[in-house]
């Protein structure tokens, strides 16, 4: 193998990139991205980079002599096509570049509001360094401030906007996708504490002003005043190159359980690919950190010749007003909770399970419990209700 080409400069694809050069592969290692400056991390951007108190050297992956002393070639640029007969990339400016073996690391793009006024000035999407930077300036003049989407994002953002902000969330409770009715309850009332006011079970059915936004309009007539809207609803992945090249496509790009897609020679990883998830049963897009990095990894385990099936298991975090939420495992078809700990002091952890097998540990400022409940899925990736229950519930005891 003499050339590995990356597309997409972003968690993942700089985790290839790396994890190619840790395994001591010599040959090319070539990372093209369509993104200004060097790779950086997104999770800072709605957290200490929105409120001001992290600066581009913390969003940074690494510095920029690290990539010539481990000899990745960065080269910025978007690509436009993929010519799989000739094995290679054709970049936006015509230029091409050959590969042995592709990697598609694209990431996500955010979903656009599918309402009237969407495009309006004032309307906000936080995905890019450069889209937290004009937000970040925006803030600072804003009066009026709704966020739509009660997410991670939308809540993150909310959490570091430092300023009291209308929440909008079609569902009944708060980051209902990913978190169970408790955990939901006590961001919720973190966030009213905070002076946040919740708009539950609400839909927009438009934004209105003349050419900049002044009012959200809910799907109940009402309007709400807005000089800054905030739209976090969710992310498409970025599957275009794919789909035109003629790979299987569904849902992200598909790939098998050593993330390569319908054609050997090329990889997925990341925001992107639509992979065989263990820990959910089924087909699945994870959108994370770890699952960047560990798809990385693992993507560069089979380039390099050392095949293991992709099994890591999925976690998460976020961080609002103070708190700290982690999650390990896939709560998704779960059912029956236990909650542990200290959930007046907010410090407790909810254990879900998923026909009687422990399938996620949310825990809310309790980071030994998340520790222990990585520690305990390594060692059994299908902890019984029992066994749990015979340790009244408490993580680290069922691990030792
Ligand atoms: P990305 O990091 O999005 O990288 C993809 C890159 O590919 C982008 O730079 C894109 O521009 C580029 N690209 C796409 N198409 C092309 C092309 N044709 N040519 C060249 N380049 C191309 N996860 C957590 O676990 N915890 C958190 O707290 C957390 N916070 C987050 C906060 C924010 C604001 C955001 C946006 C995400 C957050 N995430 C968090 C999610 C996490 O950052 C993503 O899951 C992760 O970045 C995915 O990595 P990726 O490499 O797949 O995609």
């Amino acid at each position: 193998m003499e050339t590995v080409l990356v597309v997409g400069a972003g968690q993942s694809g700089f985790g290839v990139a790396t994890s190619l050069r840790d395994k001591g592969f010599d040959g090319r290692v070539v990372l093209i991205g369509d993104e200004p400056g060097l790779p950086y991390q997104r999770p800072p951007l709605s957290k200490g980079y929105l409120a001001g108190t992290a600066g581009d050297a913390q969003l940074r992956l690494r510095p920029e002599d690290f990539f010539a002393e481990k000899s990745i070639e960065l080269i910025p640029g978007r690509v436009a096509s993929v010519d799989r007969d000739g094995a290679k990339v054709v970049l936006e400016d015509g230029s091409a570049h050959e590969y042995d073996h592709l990697v598609l690391a694209t990431g996500s793009v955010n979903r656009v509001l599918p309402v009237p006024g969407s495009t309006l000035d004032g309307v906000f999407t936080l995905r890019t360094k450069d889209e937290a930077d004009v937000l970040r300036a925006a803030l600072e003049s804003a009066e009026n401030v709704v966020v739509v989407g009660g997410g991670f994002i939308g809540l993150e953002f909310a959490a570091h906007a430092g300023r009291p902000v209308t929440i909008v969330e079609a569902q009944d409770r708060l980051m209902a996708r990913v978190a169970t009715p408790e955990v939901s309850a006590y961001f919720a009332a973190l966030h009213e504490g905070a002076g946040h006011t919740i708009l539950l079970g609400k839909g927009v059915a438009a934004l209105r002003g003349e050419g900049r936004v002044t009012e959200v309009e809910l799907s109940d007539g009402s309007l709400l005043p807005a000089d800054l809207v905030l739209v976090g609803v969710g992310v498409e992945p970025r599957t275009r190159l794919a789909e035109e090249a003629g790979l299987a496509v569904a849902n992200g790009v598909v790939v098998d359980e050593h993330l390569r897609t319908s054609d050997p020679k090329i990889s997925a990883v990341g925001d992107c690919a639509n992979f065989p998830c263990v820990q959910a049963g089924t087909a699945t897009r994870l959108e994370s950190v770890q699952n960047a990095v560990d798809q990385a990894r693992a993507a560069a385990a089979v380039i390099t010749g050392e095949p293991a099936p992709y099994d890591s298991l999925p976690w998460f975090w976020t961080d609002q007003l103070g708190a700290k939420l982690q999650i390990a495992g896939i709560l998704t078809g779960a059912g029956e909770t236990v909650v542990t700990g200290d959930r007046e002091g907010g410090k407790f952890s909810v254990l879900s399970f998923r026909d009687g097998v422990l399938a996620g540990v949310e825990s809310v400022n309790r980071p030994p419990d998340h520790i222990a409940a990585r520690r305990l899925f390594a060692a059994d990736p299908a902890p019984r209700f029992e066994l749990l229950e015979a340790n009244g519930f408490d993580l680290k005891a069922t691990f030792a």
